[in-house]
């Protein structure tokens, strides 16, 4: 059974943890450094972004999720999670760097701050719910990142070999299939 690690500082740690449940997964709720051993794999959910820097540092998990990273650890980073993995921010110092995509916080401006789409996505599947929620999204991606779907003109999911990042919230729907896509295609 696939150990699949939850940060569980901040957001939408719940319905992740359902989700992966659902899906045969083993969850660990990652609070501290310690429960970052024996992970297959990281869910980084979203939240607010700044909040949740200051808890990485405040609970001294920065450097050790950055290093799993850098070693090749598999992580799913949704909404600020994926503003967390981001090598560079548009307007701010980025957080664990490590995936290679140039982020932009916000995107969707205040009057539509949240709604949901049904996204195609060729690698995974047809119409899939997302949730878009003060969402983020990639203004570009390096070389050798899959840019896996696109909302609008604008990059809502990419991969980066192990590292996959996403605009939105797929785990605010019912549908599993990018959360799957993570646990049996990358984990
Ligand atoms: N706007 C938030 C941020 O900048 C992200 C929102 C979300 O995760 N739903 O961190």
């Amino acid at each position: 059974m696939k150990i699949i690690g939850v940060l569980a500082l901040q957001g939408a740690v719940r319905e992740h943890v359902q989700m992966l449940d659902a899906l045969g997964c083993q969850t660990v709720l990652v609070k501290h450094k310690e429960q970052l051993v024996g992970l297959d794999g990281l869910v980084l959910p979203g939240g607010e972004s700044t909040t949740m820097r200051k808890l990485l540092y405040r609970y001294d998990l920065l450097e050790p999720i950055r290093t799993l990273a850098q070693q090749g650890l598999p992580m799913f980073g949704t909404c600020a999670g994926l503003i967390l993995l981001a090598k560079e921010l548009v307007d701010h110092e980025p957080h664990l760097a490590v995936m290679d995509v140039v982020v932009a916080r916000n995107s969707y401006g205040r009057q539509v701050d949240s709604f949901e789409v049904e996204l195609d996505v060729p690698a995974i599947g047809e119409a899939i719910s997302a949730v878009f929620i003060r969402a983020p999204h990639i203004v570009s991606v390096g070389e050798g990142v899959e840019v896996l779907a696109v909302h609008e003109g604008k990059i809502v999911l990419a991969r980066d070999r192990h590292l996959l990042g996403c605009s939105f919230h797929p785990e605010l729907t019912t549908d599993s299939r990018i959360l799957e896509y993570f646990v049996t295609s990358m984990v």
